[in-house]
């Protein structure tokens, strides 16, 4: 089997783009990916158009370790953000393929289901003024929607400087969601790489007694020896610490597993070059009983290979989902996926990746030029037709 043709749809949603790549072979089979490029969309495209023709085009889709092997090296410059999401997508896709041709689920072709369900928590749910009002009904929403997992940033769009204002507001948030959702819900606060060392643990200490279930990104993501900083003075708390969206590779997991910087590691499966590379992350994590909470901000795609991977990755933990949160058409874009229940989905039966692309949902919603700044005011709206953009 031949890869024959990739075409690249763009999906417009209220506060992203999501770029979805259609792969078809010369046996009929089609398979498809997608992947939010953040502010990249455009540079992502222009990638593919270089990288397809020479690497993808023409290789047999069940052979993914050779083609991602040499989307990787062959480029001799290293593969970043942009690289690493169009190898994702592609990768995604020939998982979708193969699973096709075989007639069986992908995690069927990964070392098959370690679970039977698959634990989820909710992001994207709180653009909504910044009160504890209204923080508190929309975390009552979130419930009433099946979820048991919640994930926020209460900080506004704070970087570096925090003060007491900001603090008393954001333990107004926080404190709301908590009795909004009340004590068996896992509430998880995402941080954004918004401080400094020191002022992450003061703030982690501060909000401990609302017993998150992780601390996210404290501190910004280049520097693993300031995490490890904020890691040593939470541990004491009993809260894990989370990161991983922004590192693209295996080679750069290196120095956290060193440091054992982490308890949580949120890799990207559409940013990290698709499911195999996120396997063997998996099983370098297990040997450091670091558990994987994969990143997820993309389409019904991406968020099928998702659950293909937590299915048979066994220090899996929990699954991101923003779709439930967003306008339905970006479900309908890709029908399929299992519907929350109780905090859980079932695992995705049908053959290949296991949801279907609706190509009129994509282009009646076409790509628009946006830009998404979590440093700017009420970004958590995700209103991107509102303010300065
Ligand atoms: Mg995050």
């Amino acid at each position: 089997m031949k890869i024959t043709k990739v075409t690249p749809l763009v999906l417009g949603t209220t506060w992203r783009n999501l770029a979805y790549f259609k792969v078809e072979t010369d046996e009929g089979l089609v398979g498809y990916g997608d992947a939010r490029a953040i502010n990249k969309t455009q540079a992502l495209l222009g990638y593919m158009a270089e990288a397809v023709p020479y690497y993808v085009l023409g290789h047999d889709p069940f052979n993914i370790e050779m083609l991602v092997q040499r989307m990787m090296r062959e480029d001799y410059a290293r593969a970043g953000e942009v690289a690493m999401t169009g190898i994702a997508v592609i990768e995604m896709a020939c998982w979708d393929i193969i699973g096709k041709a075989l007639n069986q689920p992908v995690y069927r072709l990964l070392g098959g289901a370690v679970r039977d369900k698959i634990k989820v928590y909710a992001n994207g749910w709180y653009r909504v003024e910044r009160t504890a009002d209204a923080f508190h009904a929309a975390a009552k929403k979130v419930i009433e929607k099946g979820y048991r997992a919640l994930k926020f940033d209460p900080f506004g769009a704070s970087f570096y400087d925090f003060d007491r204002q900001e603090m008393r507001i954001t333990t107004s948030l926080v404190e709301a969601v908590r009795d909004a959702v009340g004590p068996d819900v896992e509430i998880l606060i995402e941080m954004h790489g918004r401080f400094t060392p020191s002022g992450a643990v003061a703030i982690a200490n501060d909000l401990a007694s609302f017993k998150p279930g992780w601390y996210e990104e404290p501190v910004p993501p280049e520097n693993l020896k300031a995490l490890k900083k904020v890691m040593d003075a939470v541990a004491p708390l009993g809260i894990p610490v989370a990161t991983g969206e922004r590192i693209h590779t295996i080679y750069e997991f290196r120095e956290l597993f060193e440091l054992q910087a982490a308890d949580v590691i949120q890799p990207d499966i559409t940013h990290f070059g698709g499911l195999l590379s996120m396997k063997k992350l998996a099983g370098w994590a297990d040997a450091y009983y670091m558990l994987m909470a994969p990143h997820n901000v993309a389409g019904p795609v991406a968020t099928a290979a998702a659950y293909h991977f937590a299915a048979v990755t066994t220090n899996f933990m929990i699954q991101e989902n923003f779709n439930d949160f967003d306008a339905a058409y970006v479900n309908e874009s890709a029908p399929g996926l299992p519907p929350v229940v109780e905090g859980y989905v079932a695992l995705p039966d049908a053959p290949g990746l296991g949801v279907t692309v609706d190509e009129d949902v994509i282009a009646a919603h076409p790509g628009q030029a946006m830009h998404f700044n979590l440093f700017q005011k009420d970004w958590h709206k995700r209103d991107m037709t509102a303010g300065e953009q």
